[in-house]
């Protein structure tokens, strides 16, 4: 089974897709992207993520490449394409294709590309791999509310990372206080079981989907969150930490720069939250939940 990739209109043998040198997300980075896991054959808050798109197609004045039904039965004609029943979908617009200019081209097509590979949701696998996570000084643009493609400032801090042997690295703005990881939003458990994960106010994050789902989850459980900036001197006593993402889902950590986490293991609560999480992935993913209208 060859993997299929999707560009504007085709499905196409991945190894054969491309898209034209011209096209402003190669030269510009002038694009938008998204991620979707696939668990057990239903994408993982679908809208969450079609409604982050749209969002950031506008704040960029890029132009939707087709309608909302259109991209839904694309993303639905990739799974069944790849024959893959966990997985990664990942999606991405560009401005298109057009001569070389800042200034955005009179007449472009977007360009949507689709790719996919699988995964494996192992859950016992995913709360014994726990992670370490470094600081990084956050280099990024103002604008962390977008989901761009732009991510040089996020690829050079994972590098970071993995150059230490962590698995991701939290960015720290310049009064100490952790933004969020390089593809990840950063949540710290404190001593009174309270989840703490930075607020999405002045575009200082991005909103994440897999966040998003995990408040309401809580909300269901009454499980504490409580939105605010945390310093590294606070993240370093944390009893508990963990990353979210769609692609990480809920990645637990044990240990910041050189401090020690809790007892080096997956702590309780994150435990649970992973557990809510797949429960919810696997029998309510598929549904059209929509927690926080973008
Ligand atoms: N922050 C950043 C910088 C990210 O790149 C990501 C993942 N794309 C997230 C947070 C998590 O977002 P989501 O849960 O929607 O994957």
């Amino acid at each position: 089974m060859p993997r299929i990739a999707y560009v504007s209109g085709r499905y196409i043998p991945h190894a054969d897709a491309g898209v034209h040198i011209e096209d402003r997300g190669f030269q510009f980075a002038d694009s938008v992207y998204e991620v979707v896991a696939l668990v057990n054959g239903r994408l993982c808050d679908e809208v969450g993520h079609l409604d982050r798109l749209v969002r950031s197609l506008g704040e960029l004045r890029i132009k939707v490449p087709m309608p909302r039904k259109s991209m839904e039965m694309a993303l639905r004609e990739m799974v069944r394409r790849n024959r893959i029943k966990n997985g990664m979908i990942y999606m991405q617009v560009t401005r298109g294709v057009a001569p070389r200019d800042f200034v955005f081209p009179k007449k472009s097509d977007t360009t949507l590309v689709m790719t996919m590979y699988p995964a494996k949701y192992d859950i016992p696998a995913r709360k014994a791999a726990v992670k370490k996570v470094i600081t990084v000084p956050d280099i990024r643009w103002k604008r962390r509310d977008i989901k761009t493609t732009a991510l040089i400032g996020q690829v050079l801090a994972k590098q970071a990372a993995a150059d230490k042997g962590a698995y991701e690295a939290w960015m720290v703005d310049d009064d100490g206080f952790i933004t969020e990881g390089s593809s990840s939003n950063a949540w710290i458990i404190d001593k009174n079981r309270n989840l703490i994960t930075r607020a999405t106010a002045n575009n200082s994050i991005l909103k994440g989907v897999t966040r998003s789902a995990l408040q309401a989850l809580c909300k269901k459980e009454k499980i504490k969150i409580i939105e605010r900036k945390f310093t590294v001197a606070e993240a370093y006593k944390a009893q508990e930490a963990f990353c979210s993402s769609a692609v990480a889902l809920i990645a637990p950590v044990v240990q910041i720069d050189d401090k020690k986490i809790g007892n080096g293991q997956a702590g309780e609560i994150t435990c649970k939250l992973l557990d809510l999480y797949m429960e919810y992935a696997t029998k309510n993913g598929g549904k059209q939940e929509r927690w926080n209208p973008a």
